[in-house]
């Protein structure tokens, strides 16, 4: 086996507010310890709750894709 190094790009992924469709979900620093776990998340703009198996926001990469290979 040997490495390979592929270049990605990062993105940030935030989860905008089903209520106030303003804020974005930031979340607090509990978590419930279920399986999977659960993480509270308030919103920073009207301060409605909600809980998501992700934090909010978070990082997610994504494949360049390379020129040569589009047609
Ligand atoms: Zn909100």
């Amino acid at each position: 086996m040997s490495e390979q190094v592929t270049p990605i790009e990062w993105v940030r992924v935030d989860y905008i507010c089903d209520k106030c469709k303003t804020g974005i979900m930031v979340a607090t620093q509990y978590v419930i310890c279920t399986n999977p776990p659960r993480y509270p998340h308030v919103c920073n703009q009207c301060k409605a709750e909600q809980v998501f198996e992700v934090m909010y926001p978070h990082n997610r990469d994504l494949f360049i894709e390379s020129k040569e290979a589009k047609p």
